[in-house]
């Protein structure tokens, strides 16, 4: 789903505001996430998590340092221009408890990231500010290499699951 109205973000300092909150926000979840996976001892997952919190860390100092020689604005959060109330990278973070399975909590963080870099991929097609566009496209890159790590972990999950299933039950439907 597009929001058009990201297509209005025509400021450095503006897109700059928006992927700061978004950051800093995705790291605070990916932190609860890690805890959560901690909990249901999934050690490997939970250290997921965590890279992927201190990524997005690293990511908002970056945001920061770029946003050094501009007045950030202050955005109300119904402002924000993304259709999640709460950003992209923390979509229905409600959904996430402390009941999420390992699986869950891997396709919800890749719908995360994926909404991440399609917010920035769409701010590096739309904004009508080159230095914008260029920041966001390079923005966009990471997230996408977020998405792929995810899909694999995803994929790797599945596989390990599948044999066991047919460890269990010889394939005698085909397909
Ligand atoms: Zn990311």
């Amino acid at each position: 789903m597009n929001d058009p109205q990201v297509g209005d973000i025509a400021s450095m300092s503006e897109f700059l505001a928006h992927a700061l909150e978004l950051e800093l926000e995705s790291a605070e979840r990916y932190r609860e996430l890690a805890e959560s996976m901690e909990v249901h001892n999934n050690p490997e997952v939970a250290a997921l998590f965590r890279e992927l919190a201190a990524e997005g860390e690293q990511h908002a100092q970056q945001v920061k340092q770029l946003g050094s020689g501009h007045e950030l604005p202050k955005i109300a959060p119904w402002d924000f221009k993304w259709t999640s109330p709460e950003g992209p990278e923390s979509l229905a973070m409600s959904d996430a408890n402390y009941l999420m399975n390992r699986q869950q909590a891997l396709q919800f963080s890749l719908s995360n990231e994926s909404r991440a870099r399609d917010f920035y991929r769409q701010v590096a097609s739309m904004s009508t500010d080159a230095d914008v566009r260029r920041i966001a496209a390079e923005m966009a890159t990471t997230e996408d290499e977020h998405v792929n790590m995810l899909r694999q972990w995803i994929a790797q999950d599945v596989d390990t699951q599948q044999s066991i299933l047919e460890d269990l039950d010889p394939p005698n439907t085909p397909e």
